[in-house]
């Protein structure tokens, strides 16, 4: 039978067995396979050439149980209402396992922004805020970044949900400029959530950071903060993707020069002759593998090749169902997307409260703050995979989904 592949089904399938193994009834799972709430909206944009485009957008509402919903809002040309469906589920599971007040949500919008002008995405994005802000707000649906958004389209967000709500309104949304409320750390806050995992994951293994050989697929935001992050804590990045290819040097790839000279898209291939496939570099000799570029790249046809010891997730779902299974029984410890890739949605939340009190906190703050979250997190779902004898990403999976279904039981839905 072919490897099932498809995002949402195979979040269900956890979602299921994490909750067949808490005992919760039937009900509980008809609850959470599916958001409450889904919205799909039509946003006309006036565009550079006088012609009016019309794009579809989506906002997925998973559960509001625990709290008000999160998640990020992403402008790509596939994204679908399955994927945000999907997307919006691993954000409670996300919230869930790093223990913020919130249920998840996701966003997106069909669109190529590196087709468009900046005028162009402005407008889209201000068409997207006045097309669902009836079902968003600091207390409802709190949004934030995600592929190919960034700080100023929040501030363009921001700016169009304060004019619509008559009042200053910083906690709508997170990612924001730091003049407008953003808060410190929150750049790098994805890498550096995986960067503690990675850690913690190491001293499970006996490993030295110092001594480690790490491949790294994807150079962008996530994989190229964390490339320094490592390689200044004296890591030997050994191999580096992008969508063109990759690069290896099994002494260690020179970073800094790498990191000028990539592209704001996350392009830096392109500029060498002597490459290899994102297939070769998945199975390069090396002690960490970080996948963080796209979903479905460590499946049962490569997972037996893997030479890695540690495989940290920074995107989302880049390994399937089977081969999370294979490496599990190969003994390579997964750290699964839910768990290494929340840094980002911890640091909102961090930026929402500062927004609600209205006082703001040192970087150092924020570091300390997230390096406890994000520890004791790892602890918490390592724990339950060793007791319970099961892989780390159905550990993750009853880690998160427990509080919102008991939230759910508590309120009397369930
Ligand atoms: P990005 O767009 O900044 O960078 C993506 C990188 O992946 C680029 O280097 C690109 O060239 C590369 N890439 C694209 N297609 C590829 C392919 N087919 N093969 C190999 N490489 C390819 O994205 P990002 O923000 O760094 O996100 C990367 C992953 O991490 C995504 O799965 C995203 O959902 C996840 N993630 C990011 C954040 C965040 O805060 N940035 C938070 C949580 C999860």
């Amino acid at each position: 039978m072919a490897e099932n592949l498809n995002l949402l089904t195979s979040t269900q399938n956890v979602i299921k067995t994490a909750l067949d193994k808490l005992g919760y009834e039937e009900s509980v799972y008809e609850l959470l396979k599916e958001p409450m709430r889904i919205l799909e909206v039509r946003i006309p944009v006036k565009m550079d050439d006088g012609k009016t485009k019309v794009f579809t957008g989506f906002r997925a509402q998973h559960n509001d149980a625990v709290g008000p919903t999160k998640g990020g809002i992403r402008f790509h040309p596939e994204v679908n209402r399955e994927e945000v469906m999907a997307l919006s589920m691993w954000m409670t599971l996300k919230c869930g396992i790093v223990e913020l007040p919130y249920g998840g949500a996701k966003g997106g919008i069909i669109c190529d922004p590196r087709e468009m002008s900046m005028r162009e995405i402005e407008q889209l994005s201000r068409g997207y805020v006045r097309a669902i802000s009836q079902i968003v707000g600091p207390n409802k649906d709190i949004p934030a970044p995600d592929v190919f958004t960034n700080s100023q389209i929040m501030a363009w967000m921001f700016d169009e949900y304060s004019k619509i709500d008559e009042f200053n309104s910083p906690g709508f949304i997170t990612g924001k400029p730091i003049v407008l409320g953003g808060s410190q750390g929150r750049d790098k806050a994805t890498a550096q959530g995986v960067t503690i995992c990675i850690y913690e994951a190491a001293k499970k293994r006996g490993l030295d950071i110092k001594d480690a050989r790490v491949v790294i697929q994807g150079f962008g935001n996530a994989g190229s903060f964390l490339a320094k992050i490592l390689y200044d804590a004296g890591a030997k990045i050994v191999g580096i993707s992008d969508a063109y290819g990759a690069l290896h040097d099994p002494n260690g790839l020179d970073i800094e020069y790498l990191l000028d000279r990539r592209d704001s898209f996350g392009t830096v291939t392109t500029l060498f002759d002597e490459k290899i496939t994102n297939k070769e570099l998945l199975e390069l000799d090396c002690d960490i593998l970080v996948p963080a570029a796209i979903s479905n790249q460590i499946t049962a046809e490569n997972a037996s090749d893997i030479k890695a010891s540690i495989v940290v997730e920074a995107a989302n779902g880049p390994t399937t169902s089977e081969a999370t299974k294979i490496l599990t029984e190969r003994g390579i410890l997964l750290v699964p997307d839910v768990l290494a890739s929340a840094g980002g949605v911890t640091v909102s939340y961090f930026e929402w409260v500062q927004n609600n009190q209205g006082y703001y906190w040192t970087p150092e703050e924020v570091d300390e703050k997230l390096t406890k979250k994000l520890v004791d997190a790892f602890e918490n779902v390592y724990n339950v995979a060793t007791t319970r004898n099961i892989d780390m990403r159905l550990a993750a999976y009853m880690v998160g989904a427990r509080r919102t279904a008991e939230a759910s039981r508590f309120r009397g839905w369930v």
